[in-house]
């Protein structure tokens, strides 16, 4: 009877006869690593998911990913909560479901069931993120890049559009802000220093081609000392009387108030409050859901918006647009504590000592490796932030040739990506999920073994 949960795993043999594993080379490690894996799933849980094709799926990530392709799923011990090389927000139980069951059948994508017509998917998050905002329409498209793209075309392609010399930045990867603008066809109109704009600044250089101010929030860097930037008050009073829409890139920031969102962070209620007329704003930097941009304000700007043909390329697909309708519900249902990204932010390190306690004196038990838990720092990551470390608790470990170590941790199984600081290798608990602390600790033995 002790044995009954293990009886739902198949044969080795039956495992590497599945189509994604037939003929491949190692798959017979791979399949045998999977199923020991799943194994101490199903110890911890005896309703774990361990079907065939899930595993199969798995050992087959495993067998490509240590080629360097191949997506796994990887514990998070850099303390770094929204990191970008890992996806930014691991999913709500409930976002991640509804991504599922949206996948693995047909969807009301785009039909209203009970007239049986057509319906826009719009429709699916449109009053999520107006209940969200205050705003009075909204839209949602594949990331805060495209939510930027759209809104200068549709609001100012062939004209000019004003942004302060302080707020031109670059996120990463290709994303720098002058580039996307002349990508959409604005025309920038650069006012102010890199560390000084004022209100006259701004009002001076609007003229008969202005089409919009943006405000872009400076995720990723500070600028400190003799500084000045034009508050958003501001800005709407300047862009209001001269009829020129005021939008705000809010890109990272908070909009869980209270629960890890920072007083010097954007929240795009306030935006919009403030007078901004459009917020852009990310579905996984800041609301722990799904990659998307989202857009909230006017409903003529809006509509001018959802009108651009290139809407089409940019559009959700359905399990990102069911991922973020749910995220969207356990936003206004206040059920913020089951997102990841919030419990992550919010969890006071002193809950994270024992964890990191416990994983210790598992490894301490091994010969050649020395784990000390110490304090640690973690960050928001995704460029929010950056000026607030979030205290947190590692298991800091002392081996021998630490950047191999770390090298093992990534092709473990579960994958690992840890620290190397110091000599040392850290495992941050803040990121890991506490249902993996069992994990973590089977793949850094294995590492070290
Ligand atoms: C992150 C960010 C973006 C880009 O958002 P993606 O969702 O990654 O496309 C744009 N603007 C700001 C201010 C950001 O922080």
């Amino acid at each position: 009877v002790a044995d009954a949960p293990f009886r739902r795993l198949p044969a080795v043999h039956v495992l590497l006869a599945h189509p994604l594993l037939a003929g491949r080379p190692h798959a017979a490690e791979a399949a045998r690593a999977e199923l020991a894996a799943a194994r101490d799933r199903l110890r911890l849980d005896p309703d774990a998911v361990v079907e065939i094709e899930h595993l199969a799926a798995s050992a087959a990530a495993m067998l490509s990913a240590a080629a360097g392709a191949g997506m796994r799923p990887v514990i998070n011990a850099t303390g770094i909560i929204l990191h970008t090389n890992l996806g930014r927000a691991p999913l709500a139980e409930a976002a991640a479901l509804a991504a599922y069951h949206a996948g693995r059948a047909y969807a009301s994508l785009e039909l209203d069931l009970a007239t049986g017509e057509r319906a826009g998917r719009q429709r699916l998050v449109r009053d999520g993120i107006c209940r969200l905002t205050g705003a009075d329409a909204a839209t949602a498209v594949n990331n805060c890049a495209a939510a930027t793209v759209l809104t200068l075309r549709a609001l100012a392609a062939g004209r000019e559009v004003i942004v302060s010399r302080g707020q031109l930045v670059e996120i990463g990867g290709n994303y720098r802000l002058p580039d996307i603008l002349t990508a959409s066809g604005a025309v920038l109109r650069e006012v102010g220093t890199t560390n000084i704009t004022r209100p006259a600044d701004y009002a001076g250089a609007i003229n008969p081609r202005t089409a919009m101010i943006l405000r872009v929030h400076t995720s990723n860097f500070r600028v400190r000392g003799f500084t000045r930037s034009v508050p958003l008050e501001d800005l709407a009073r300047i862009g209001q009387a001269a009829g020129i829409p005021v939008v705000d890139d809010a890109g990272s920031g908070a909009a869980f108030d209270g629960a890890g969102g920072s007083a010097d962070e954007p929240d795009v209620r306030r935006s919009l409050s403030a007078g901004a007329d459009l917020v852009l704003f990310s579905g996984d930097k800041l609301l722990g859901g799904p990659q998307a941009g989202l857009i909230a304000g006017r409903p003529d700007h809006i509509a001018a918006i959802e009108r651009d043909p290139l809407m089409r390329a940019f559009r959700l697909d359905k399990m990102t647009v069911a991922a973020l309708a749910a995220t969207l519900e356990l936003h206004a249902a206040g059920a913020i504590a089951s997102i990841p990204v919030v419990a992550m932010l919010t969890r006071p390190a002193a809950e994270l000592r024992p964890r990191a306690e416990a994983l210790a004196a598992g490894l301490n038990r091994l010969p050649g490796v020395a784990a000390e838990v110490v304090e640690a720092t973690g960050y928001a990551g995704g460029g929010s932030t950056p000026d607030e470390p979030l205290p947190s608790v590692a298991v800091a470990l002392t081996v021998e040739g630490e950047s191999a170590f770390a090298r093992r941790l990534r092709l473990g199984n579960p994958a690992v990506l840890a620290r190397v600081h110091a000599g040392r290798v850290w495992l941050d608990l803040r990121t890991v999920f506490e249902r993996d602390d069992a994990a973590l600790l089977a793949t850094v033995l294995a590492a070290a073994g």
